[in-house]
């Protein structure tokens, strides 16, 4: 008969197993860390914010880290001055916004030889302030081609590297944002407006030069934003639907709350990156720290508790004390079939795959 509890306690109740099992065992419960000794993550814009304190949770507990960063420089830095051990950190270049970069970055990170567990697609930018719009090494509008497009490449090759991978238990996460779904409040608010992909005819019409916005309309930079965030949550439910069951492979996004002084808003008016943390410490309770959602999305890596594939992960819009994480119910410009389906194959023209 099977043993309902889990593997590890069959191990040590059953006086059949053979010592070694039970030894092993009791090593894992004493030193967590040791059984993620060996498994590797890949953490985009680990230089900063979030990614740099999950890279931080996630080096506690246990695991190797590739920080994939604009400048590696900066990043150990960084690391430095959180006082992280670089034993396990490992700083490659990605530049997102030019689709050679990443093309490098994998080959690069191929060149290592180390087998890849869990990918976070953190690395993002925010230009709220643009007056005209910028344009990436490849010519398309840069926060479309750094948050959307840079990481749908990068994700779509390295499936390669994580499918071969010995772990039965790998992971694709992916930063999503309330700013995005419509389905909460704060994915309703017009400044400058919701995010929309509308028919995509920015992306029919090939995302350059003049064509500046998802929908084909004028350029909003801070819709920019959210649109590009709205295409990560799309396509992280895209890559369960589609990978999920042949891979085993587990997609899931997070909104780890509001770290409303994370350098993601250095490009704002000073005062509004003055205010902003009050405001959400103090109005709506939506503040968490950059060190609090580096180890959610930590947990969302690591955890059993986060082992569901194609969710959305969130701890609420308002912060309260030993909140528990639930499956956020997403809006259906997010989980649109049809729409995905566009966005697949359209991402997919616009980064040379098929
Ligand atoms: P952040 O500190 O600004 O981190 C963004 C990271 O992205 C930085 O390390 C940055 O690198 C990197 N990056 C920017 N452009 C890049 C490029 N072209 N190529 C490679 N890396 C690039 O902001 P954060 O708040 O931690 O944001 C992290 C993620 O959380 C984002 O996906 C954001 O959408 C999401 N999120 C944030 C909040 C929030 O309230 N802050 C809420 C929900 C979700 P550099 O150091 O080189 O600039």
């Amino acid at each position: 008969m099977d043993c309902p509890k889990s593997p590890p306690c069959c191990l040590v109740a059953s006086g059949t197993k053979p010592l070694i099992f039970r030894a092993l065992y009791f090593f894992l419960m004493i030193n967590p860390a040791a059984d993620r000794e060996n498994r590797l993550v890949i953490v985009t814009g680990a230089s900063s914010g979030v990614g740099l304190w999950a890279t931080k949770a996630l080096l506690d507990l246990g695991y190797k880290v590739v920080m994939a960063v604009r400048d590696t420089t900066r990043a150990q830095i960084a690391a430095a001055a959180l006082g992280l051990s670089a034993k396990k950190l490992i700083p490659l270049t990605l530049e997102l916004s030019d689709l050679n970069s990443v093309r490098e970055f994998v080959k690069s990170f191929r060149n290592l030889n180390l087998p890849l567990d869990a990918l976070v697609i953190n690395a993002a930018i925010y230009k709220p302030l643009l007056k005209e719009p910028e344009w990436s090494a490849q010519g398309y509008e840069f926060t479309m081609a750094t948050n959307h497009l840079g990481h749908f490449l990068l994700t779509r090759l390295l499936l390669e590297d994580l499918t071969n991978s010995d772990n039965p238990d790998r992971r694709v996460i992916t930063l999503g944002t309330v700013t995005a779904n419509s389905s909460e409040l704060g994915g309703k608010i017009p400044i400058p407006a919701p995010a929309d992909l509308g028919d995509l005819a920015g992306f029919e019409q090939g995302f350059k030069d003049p064509i500046t916005m998802a929908n084909g309309k004028l350029f909003k930079p801070g819709k920019a934003y959210k649109d590009s965030k709205l295409c990560n949550m799309i396509i992280s439910l895209e890559l369960h639907r589609r990978f999920h069951s042949s891979t085993g492979i587990t997609f899931s996004s997070l909104y780890p709350g509001c770290v409303a002084d994370s350098p993601l808003f250095r490009h704002s008016f000073p005062a509004f990156q003055r205010i902003f943390p009050w405001f959400q410490k103090n109005v709506t309770g939506g503040y968490v720290s950059q060190e609090l959602a580096g180890n959610r999305v930590a947990q969302v890596v690591d955890s059993n508790e986060f082992n569901a594939s194609g969710v959305h992960w969130s701890w609420g819009n308002r912060q309260k004390k030993n909140q528990q994480q639930f499956q956020q119910q997403l809006s259906s410009k997010i989980t649109d079939l049809a729409t995905a389906e566009k966005v697949w194959d359209l991402s997919s023209k616009l980064v040379g795959l098929n």
